[in-house]
Formats: structure tokens, C-alpha cells, sequence
């Protein structure tokens, strides 16, 4: 930061000038208009004139410009730190105006500076959040449009196309339920609108409950669902139950999704001081790692023929991490090409 200049010796040394000049003139006023020149009178009222004009310029430089440039500053701190206490006028006598207004101006410009690539920030995510929803909402309402528009032009009458159109239509209505209802989520996570309605609940019986739910989506590839350990005892948490079920059916789901035919995935619960530590591997594609730091991002997709194909919105991650994070806590991910996925996370044991 550039030093500030040393105004105050610049401020007196225009003070004396000006005053001196003001003598000058007095000098000159004196001259004429012819007055008589009295060597006493003279120098006692130059004198005189020189004290005031200090006083009255010192005065106008106290009064005015320093009360105006601390109160300056005062609204700029205020501004830029707003939870800070207002500092009473006597705080305020003790500072430098001028060198704490140049620091002052300097915080500002690199705060504006900082909004400013925020907003731009903001801009290009607004932007690029539209295009991916109206790109995720086109096709499946384009299919229904398809399917009506054959029933519509003969179909109908056609026992071989109308039952099967009508079909596919819900499947793409269904669809668009799915993204609406996450992209619902995902701004209401986004926004901090959610709240968490946390209770102490058996994890290792919501894990039971979900395998039962998904087991016919899993019956369709032969596909096992298994627990590492038998889990007689419950394993209690302190959570939100509905937003960790969500965690967990977007997590199962997707190895079943991504899965092999005849594939596994298995859960492992165990317990780490306050935490529960939940694992859900399968032996599934796997993810390239060039793909790894980018699966949590709304939207993305490894591969997005396959991913829409399942069904999927390519949100399902993005809330996961959105959710847990919403509970203080973290997801991890560890894949093999061709071997399979791993995910970590874990949920607090106890009340917090
Ligand atoms: P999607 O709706 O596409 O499944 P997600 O956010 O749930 O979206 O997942 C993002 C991407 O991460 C998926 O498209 C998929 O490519 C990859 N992925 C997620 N889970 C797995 C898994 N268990 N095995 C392999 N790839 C996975």
C-alpha cells in the first residue's frame, strides 16, 4: 500500500503561507489608501491579523476537515466490517483521518473488487445452471410430445402403439418429477432453506429398510445387496432420518445403476469415537480419476448416454454432499476403473 502523505506539516506550512500573504496584503492595503504608516501600529496589528488567520485556517482544518474525514472513515469501517461496534466520537479523536481513510479506501477497493468477482461468479453459474436445466427438462418433455403426437395422429386406434406410447409417456413424466423434485432439493440445500429435523434413529435399520425398498430395482440384474456384519444391535445416530435415507438410496441406487449385472454392494457401519462411520461399496465400472474431483458438481455426469439412461438427473451426488454437509460432515469417495466404488461418510452418535 502507498504511504499517505504527511498532510498535517503541508496543511501548516499553507497556513503560515497564507497568512504571511494575508500580512502582504495588509501591507499593501495600508500603502493605498495612504494611511500612515506608525511602525507600532503596524506590526502590532500584522501581528495581530497573522494570529488570527492561523487560528481561524487551524481551526477550519480542525473542526471541518478531520471531524469530516473521522466520521468518513467511520461510516467506510462500518461499511466494510458490519458487525463491528460504532466507536464513540472519543475513539474516534484518537485516530489519523487522513492515513486511516487511505487504508480505509484501499480495504474498499479490494472489496469491491472481491464482489465484483463474486458476482461475476454468480452470473456464470446463473447461466450455465439454466442452460443444464433446460437441457435436462427438453428431452423428456420433447418424448411426451412424440408419443402424444402419434396416439394423436392414429396411434391411438393402434392396439400394437397405444398401451406402449402411453407407457413411455409416464416413464418421461416420471422423469420430470425426478428433476424437478431434485432440483427442489438442491435449492433449498443451495439456499439454506433447509432445515434439519435431526431425532436419534437405528442406522443399521434404515440401511435394512432401504435394501427392502430397492430390492426390486436390484432383482432386475440379479443384483446383492448385503450388509458386512449382521447388526443385531442398533446403531444409534443423531440425525435427520429423511435426509440420510435420501443419502443412502442416491448412493445404493447408483451402485445398482452402475453396477455389473450380478454385482454387490455391500455396507459397512462401524464406530469412531462420536461418529458413525457408513461405507457403501460395490465392484461396479468404476470412475476414471480424471472424474473423481468433479462427481459431487451438480450435473455431471461420467458419462451422461448411460447416466440419463438409468434415469439418472446427475443432481444425486450433489445432494448427498449438500445434505451431509448440512450436517456438519464430509463424503469421500475412493474407484477403480473396472473394480469398483467406494463411499465414506460419517454421522454424529451423539446430540450436537
Ligand atoms: P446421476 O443421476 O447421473 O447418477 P449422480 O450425481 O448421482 O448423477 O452421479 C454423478 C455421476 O457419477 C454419475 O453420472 C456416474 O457417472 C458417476 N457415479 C456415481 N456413482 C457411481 C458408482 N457407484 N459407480 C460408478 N459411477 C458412479
Amino acid at each position: 500500500m502507498e504511504k499517505p502523505p504527511n498532510i498535517n506539516s503541508k496543511i501548516l506550512a499553507l497556513t503560515v503561507i497564507v497568512s504571511l500573504l494575508s500580512v502582504l496584503g495588509l501591507i499593501i492595503f495600508f500603502l493605498l489608501f495612504s494611511i500612515p504608516l506608525q511602525a507600532t501600529v503596524f506590526i502590532l496589528s500584522g501581528f495581530v491579523f497573522f494570529v488570527l488567520s492561523v487560528l481561524a485556517l487551524y481551526y477550519f482544518y480542525h473542526i471541518f476537515l478531520t471531524r469530516h474525514f473521522l466520521k468518513l472513515n467511520e461510516a467506510i469501517r462500518l461499511r466494510l466490517f458490519p458487525h463491528e461496534i460504532p466507536k464513540i466520537s472519543d475513539q474516534l479523536e484518537d485516530e489519523d483521518g487522513f492515513k486511516t481513510l487511505n487504508e480505509r479506501v484501499h480495504q474498499m477497493i479490494e472489496m469491491r473488487e472481491k464482489e465484483r468477482q463474486n458476482h461475476d461468479h454468480i452470473d456464470s453459474y446463473r447461466k450455465q445452471y439454466l442452460g443444464n436445466v433446460s437441457h435436462e427438462l427438453k428431452t423428456p418433455v420433447f418424448n411426451v410430445q412424440g408419443y402424444i403426437d402419434t396416439l394423436l395422429h392414429g396411434g391411438l386406434s393402434d392396439p400394437e402403439v397405444n398401451v406402449n406410447f402411453l407407457k413411455r409417456a409416464e416413464a418421461s413424466i416420471e422423469r420430470l418429477i425426478n428433476i424437478i423434485d431434485d432440483l427442489e432439493t438442491i435449492t433449498q440445500l443451495e439456499s439454506g432453506t433447509l432445515i434439519l429435523d435431526k431425532e436419534q434413529f437405528d442406522i443399521a435399520q434404515l440401511v435394512k429398510d432401504i435394501f427392502n425398498s430397492l430390492e426390486f430395482e436390484a432383482s432386475k440384474k440379479t443384483y446383492r445387496l448385503t450388509l458386512a456384519k449382521k447388526y443385531d444391535k442398533p446403531i444409534l445416530v443423531f440425525a435427520d432420518p429423511f435426509r440420510i435415507r435420501q443419502v443412502l438410496v442416491n448412493l445404493i441406487s447408483n451402485s445398482i445403476k452402475y453396477g455389473k449385472v450380478e454385482g454387490q454392494t455391500t455396507i459397512l457401519i462401524s464406530t469412531l469415537k462420536d461418529d458413525v462411520v457408513v461405507e457403501v461399496s460395490d465392484n461396479g465400472l468404476g470412475i476414471d480419476p480424471e472424474h473423481l474431483p468433479r462427481i459431487f458438481e451438480r450435473f455431471y455426469r461420467v458419462d451422461k448416454g448411460r447416466s440419463r439412461a438409468q434415469g439418472g438427473t446427475g443432481l444425486g451426488l450433489s445432494i448427498v454432499k449438500h445434505i451431509l454437509e448440512a450436517h456438519q460432515k464430509s463424503i469421500e469417495v475412493q474407484s477403480v476403473l473396472g473394480v469398483g466404488t467406494t463411499f465414506r461418510f460419517s454421522i454424529s452418535s451423539v446430540e450436537v
